[in-house]
C-alpha cells in the first residue's frame, strides 16, 4: 500500500501513446492516463500533434483534476502522448514534468519517459560542456536533448543515437508533428505494450490496463532494444540496438503494474493470488483465526494465502480510496495520522481473532508497525505477517526511488529483527523461487536486483547519488501552454 507516510519512495511514472487520424485523440490519452493513474500521481500532461504544432496541458495533481472538458477540447489533433509522473530523478515542480519538448532539426519534439538513466549526470556533463542548455532537473531531457541535437538525418537514427548513449531504464514515448516513436532499453526493464484501436489505429501503453480501457485489443509487447514508429502509413519496426537480454521489473508483479494488466502474457492479479499460494506452503500461520489484506496491493496474495492455507479471506481494515499526496501535504502531523486516514480497523472482524495479515512489500518500514500497532488496538490477539515478495535489501537504480540503501530496513535487519521492530507475532516473506514460480516466467527474463543484488546493467560506475542530481537549488515553476 504505497502511502502518504512514505514521502520519498515512489512509483515510477505511465506512458500513453495513440496515433488515431480523426478520432478525439486527446480524450483517448486521457482515459489511458486515468488506467495508469496508479503508476504516479503528482503531475500528469498530454501533448497532442495536428500535423502542423504540438499543443500541450501539464500540471501537478491528478489526472482527473488537470484535465477538464475545455482543455481537452482544445487540444485537437491526430497523434498524442501523455504520461503520468512520480518523481524518480527530479524533484515534484512543474518544470518536470512529462511530457518535455523542444524545438529541433527535426522540428518540434515531445517526449515521454518511464524508468530512470544511470549514466544521466555524466551525459549531462559532457553535453552542458558543448554549450546544450538543460532547462529541467530531470534525466528524461538528457533523451531529448541528445535527439535535438543529433546531426543524423532522420530522427529515427537520432534516437538510435540516443539510445547507445543512454544506460539504464526506458521505455519512451517520442512525437513529432506526424508520426510516434516508442522504444525500450535494451534490457526491457520497464513495460510497454502496443495496441490497436477500432482495427487501424495504434495505441502504445505502460500497461495493458490502459488497452482495455479504451477498447483497444493487446497486440504485443514492445521489444527490448525495439523502435516502433507509428505514422500514417501504419506500423513500422526495426530493432535500434542488440538486445542485452529480457529484465522486465520483478516489482511490476509484486506491486507497481494494476492487477488487471498483463506482462510477459501473464496476469498480474493471477500472478499475485499464487504468491499467496507460495506463502501459504512457505509460511503457514496454523492456528490463525482469519486472513486479510493490507489493500489494495495485498489483496490478492491474501486471497491466495487464504485459499492456500484454507484459513478463511476476511477483510480486516477498510481502505479511503480518496488520499493522493497531492491533496494532502506529507508534514509531520500528516504523516502521524497518515495510516489511520487511510486504513481503518474493522473491530467485529479483528477482536479477539489470530489474524494473518497480508502486504505485498516491505521497503523502508515505517508502515507497517503502524498498522500492527492499530490492528492490535482493534483487539487482535496475535498477528502474524506474511509478505509476498522477499526481503527488499538493494536499491534500486533503474526507475523506482529507493537509491539509498540505508533507508531499507531489509538492508539492516534480519528476518527476526524485522519482526521484533514492527511488532509482529510472526513474519514471514515469499522467497525468491516461490515469488518467480508465482509469476511463471523464467528468472533470467526478470530484474530481481531490488531482492538479490544482480544488476543487469552494472551501475558501479555512474549510478545516480540521489534523485535531486541535478538540482541545485530549488527551481521555479514554468507554465503550461
Ligand atoms: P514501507 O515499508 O513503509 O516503506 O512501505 C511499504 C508499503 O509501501 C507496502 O505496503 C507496499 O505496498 C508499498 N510500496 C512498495 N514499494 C513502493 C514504492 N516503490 N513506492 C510506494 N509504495 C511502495
Amino acid at each position: 500500500m504505497a502511502d502518504i507516510d512514505r514521502p520519498e519512495i515512489s512509483e515510477e511514472c505511465g506512458v500513453f501513446g495513440v496515433v488515431a487520424p480523426g478520432e478525439d485523440v486527446a480524450r483517448i490519452a486521457f482515459f489511458g492516463l486515468f488506467s495508469l493513474q496508479h503508476r504516479g500521481q503528482e503531475s500528469a500532461g498530454i501533448a497532442v500533434t495536428d500535423g502542423q504544432k504540438i499543443r500541450m496541458h501539464r500540471d501537478m495533481g491528478l489526472v482527473t483534476q488537470i484535465f477538464q472538458e475545455e482543455t481537452l477540447s482544445s487540444l485537437t489533433g491526430h497523434t498524442a502522448i501523455g504520461h503520468t509522473r512520480y518523481s524518480t530523478t527530479g524533484s515534484s515542480i512543474l518544470r518536470n514534468v512529462q511530457p518535455m519538448r523542444c524545438d529541433s532539426k527535426f522540428g518540434e519534439v515531445a517526449l515521454a519517459h518511464n524508468g530512470d538513466l544511470i549514466n544521466s549526470a555524466t551525459l549531462r556533463e559532457e553535453m552542458t560542456a558543448q554549450g546544450v542548455e538543460f532547462e529541467t532537473t530531470n534525466d528524461s531531457e538528457v533523451i531529448i536533448q541528445i535527439i535535438a541535437n543529433s546531426k543524423a538525418a532522420t530522427i529515427e537514427d537520432a534516437i538510435k543515437e540516443a539510445m547507445t548513449e543512454i544506460r539504464g531504464a526506458y521505455a519512451v514515448l517520442v512525437m513529432t508533428k506526424d508520426k510516434l516513436i516508442a522504444f525500450r532499453d535494451p534490457y526491457g526493464i520497464r513495460p510497454l505494450s502496443i495496441g490497436k484501436l477500432n482495427g487501424n489505429h495504434y495505441v502504445l501503453a505502460s500497461e495493458t490496463c490502459a488497452l482495455n480501457t479504451i477498447g483497444a485489443q493487446f497486440i504485443r509487447e514492445v521489444e527490448p532494444g525495439e523502435l516502433v514508429i507509428v505514422d500514417e502509413n501504419g506500423l513500422r519496426e526495426m530493432q535500434a540496438v542488440p538486445v542485452c537480454g529480457h529484465a522486465l521489473c520483478v516489482f511490476e508483479y509484486v506491486y507497481f503494474a494494476r492487477p488487471d494488466s498483463q506482462m510477459y502474457g501473464k496476469t498480474i492479479h493471477e500472478a499475485r493470488r499464487r504468491m499467496g499460494h507460495e506463502l501459504a506452503k512457505e509460511h503457514p500461520a496454523r492456528g490463525a483465526h482469519i486472513v486479510f489484506p493490507i489493500p489494495n496491493t495485498g489483496t490478492p496474495a491474501a486471497i491466495g494465502f487464504a485459499e492456500g492455507s484454507r484459513i478463511p479471506y476476511a477483510e480486516g481494515v477498510i481502505k479511503n480510496h480518496y488520499i493522493h499526496r497531492t491533496f494532502i501535504a506529507p508534514d509531520q502531523r500528516m504523516r502521524e495520522m497518515g495510516v489511520r486516514m487511510k486504513l481503518t480497523p474493522l473491530k467485529e472482524t479483528l477482536a479477539g481473532r489470530r489474524v494473518v495479515m497480508v502486504d505485498d512489500s516491505i521497503v523502508r518500514g515505517t508502515t507497517i508497525g503502524k498498522q500492527i500497532k492499530m490492528i492490535r488496538e482493534a483487539g487482535a490477539v496475535e498477528v502474524h505477517v506474511r509478505i509476498s515478495s522477499p526481503p527488499y535489501r538493494h536499491p534500486c537504480f533503474y526507475g523506482i526511488d529507493t537509491a539509498n540503501q540505508n533507508e531499507l530496513i531489509a538492508a539492516n535487519m534480519n528476518v527476526e529483527e524485522i519482526r521484533r521492530h514492527i511488532g509482529a507475532d510472526s513474519l514471514g516473506y515469499l522467497s525468491l523461487a516461490g515469488l518467480v514460480r508465482a509469476i511463471g516466467v523464467k528468472k533470467d527474463k526478470l530484474c530481481c536486483a531490488c531482492l538479490d543484488g544482480k544488476y543487469p546493467i552494472d551501475i558501479s560506475k555512474e549510478a545516480k547519488l540521489s534523485k535531486f542530481v541535478f538540482e541545485e537549488k530549488e527551481p521555479v515553476a514554468s507554465a503550461n501552454e
